[in-house]
């Protein structure tokens, strides 16, 4: 047995399993009503999110530096989780 991500991105969650994996910052994770902000385009292999904060520092390095890193500190979630983390975070702007 292997014991690193497959090539599908799966992870093991505590709660649900073996899911595939999904990228949060660490505010969301713990967070609610902080905005939901999905990369354009989308991540090739799992989905990717960061609150508006987050959002900031992305736009102002334009893209992945190692500041955006350090202030977002991106987790490794399951998917499923990962839905509850957005539909907590994800703010209905109408
Ligand atoms: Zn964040
Ligand atoms: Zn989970």
């Amino acid at each position: 047995m292997k014991d690193t991500l497959d090539l599908e991105n799966h992870v093991t969650c505590k709660t649900h399993g073996k899911q595939i994996g999904g990228i949060v910052c660490n505010h969301l994770l713990t967070g609610h009503g902080l905005g939901f902000f999905e990369p354009e385009p989308p991540a090739p292999a799992s989905p990717q999110a960061w609150c508006f904060k987050c959002d900031e520092v992305y736009i102002e390095e334009k893209g992945f530096t190692k500041k955006f890193e350090d202030f977002s500190y991106l987790r490794l979630i399951c998917i499923v989780c990962y839905e509850k983390v957005k539909k907590r975070n994800f703010l209905h702007l109408i």
